[in-house]
């Protein structure tokens, strides 16, 4: 495994890999690396001829007052397990590398130049955190601008994040195919995520909270629930119940465009943003809203919903059944993609 600090030496590697016929697959990340990451680094392993993962903290995308200078960090622990995953190359920038005009936290003390994805940066996380898709957007955009042609694996995770990049890569004309995975939980349901190491033991147990909301929120529109702020409702109610979490915003919304839908139809997203103590935490699950006939059919009860909690909370994947959107995915409800999250339904 070669680890590059120089952004001039990742992009002349990446060219004589593509010279040489290699498919490169690209996995961005900001390190303190768990089985979530890996997750990523496995898939293009098997896809790919040579895996370039990146690892940087991204000054951009924090806002003020946010987790940048506390943010995890361990290089050395994360080039171990890269090494024993199997990855070629490990691009571990410096700011100034990736940033060279001088930069501070945020955009407002960004260079002249970022890329910003109108319509969606404005909703969710980025109404939550002003900036952070314009930060994000700016070093994935070089980063894809270094690599050149490659297959990038991004997180469902951070479900707004990927539809982000996917439509900045398609906007911007980059040569990269976008694919998302599905989200790696605890055996209790918690995402797991390099801030989970800053919660406390009883913060720990508290977080669950969040899996918790959505999944009970995915049943309710499992079985036939169109209204959004009901969904809603429910999963505030749940979160509300935990005492050592604060909602941000929880959500039942459209999975391609993030909008808050008059009916719940076809493929959901449900969403959610809370603190834990002082860690901030989010988290999704993606659903099929049954039509008005499966609905009529689950209420006789020749439609069958199968126990979501056996199957979701499962630390390792499951495969889903019948028709569950990853909407990550390129197209809706496939068959038998592989998820550990997101509900599932079964014809009876
Ligand atoms: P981060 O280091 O948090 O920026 O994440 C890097 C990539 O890993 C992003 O594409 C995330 O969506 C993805 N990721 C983070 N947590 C998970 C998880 N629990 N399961 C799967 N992918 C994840």
């Amino acid at each position: 495994m070669q680890v590059l600090e120089r952004s001039d030496e990742l992009a002349e590697i990446a060219q004589s890999l593509q010279r040489s016929g290699n498919r490169v697959g690209l996995v961005p990340t900001m390190g303190f690396l768990h089985r979530g990451h890996l997750s990523l680094v496995e898939r293009a392993r098997t896809e790919c001829d040579s895996v370039v993962v990146t690892i940087f903290v991204n000054p951009l995308q924090f806002g003020e007052g946010e987790d940048f200078d506390v943010y995890p960090r361990d290089v050395q622990g994360d080039l171990t397990k890269l090494e024993d995953a199997g990855v070629d190359f490990v691009f571990v920038p410096t700011v100034e590398q990736m940033y060279p005009e001088p930069v501070a936290a945020g955009v407002s003390g960004a260079t002249a130049t970022t890329v910003l994805v109108r319509g969606i940066s404005e909703l969710w996380e980025g109404a939550s955190r002003p900036g952070h898709f314009e930060g994000v957007a700016t070093v994935v955009a070089k980063l894809f601008a270094l690599v050149g042609r490659c297959r990038a694996y991004f997180g469902d995770k951070d479900y707004q994040q990927l539809l982000l990049i996917r439509r900045m890569a398609r906007d911007l004309l980059f040569p990269v195919e976008v694919v998302g995975c599905s989200t790696i939980r605890e055996p209790d349901g918690l995402a797991l995520s390099s801030r989970n190491v800053r919660l406390s033991g009883p913060e720990r147990r508290a977080a669950c909270v969040l899996s918790r909301a959505l999944l009970d929120g995915a049943r309710d529109v499992q079985s036939g629930e169109t209204q959004p702020h009901s969904v809603v409702e429910k999963m505030q109610r749940i979160v509300l119940g935990e005492p050592l979490a604060s909602l941000e915003y929880a959500a039942a919304v459209d999975a391609w465009t993030l909008e808050v839908p008059e009916k719940l139809v076809g493929d959901v997203r449900l969403i959610i943003a809370a603190r834990v103590g002082s860690v901030r935490l989010i988290d999704n699950v993606g659903v099929i809203a049954p039509t008005t006939a499966e609905v009529s059919r689950i209420q006789q009860g020749t439609f069958g919903v199968c126990s979501v909690e056996d199957r979701e909370l499962e630390p390792v994947e499951a495969t889903v059944l019948v028709g569950v959107g990853q909407a990550g995915e390129q197209a809706s409800g496939v068959a038998g993609v592989k998820s550990n999250h997101q509900v599932n339904r079964q014809e009876r």
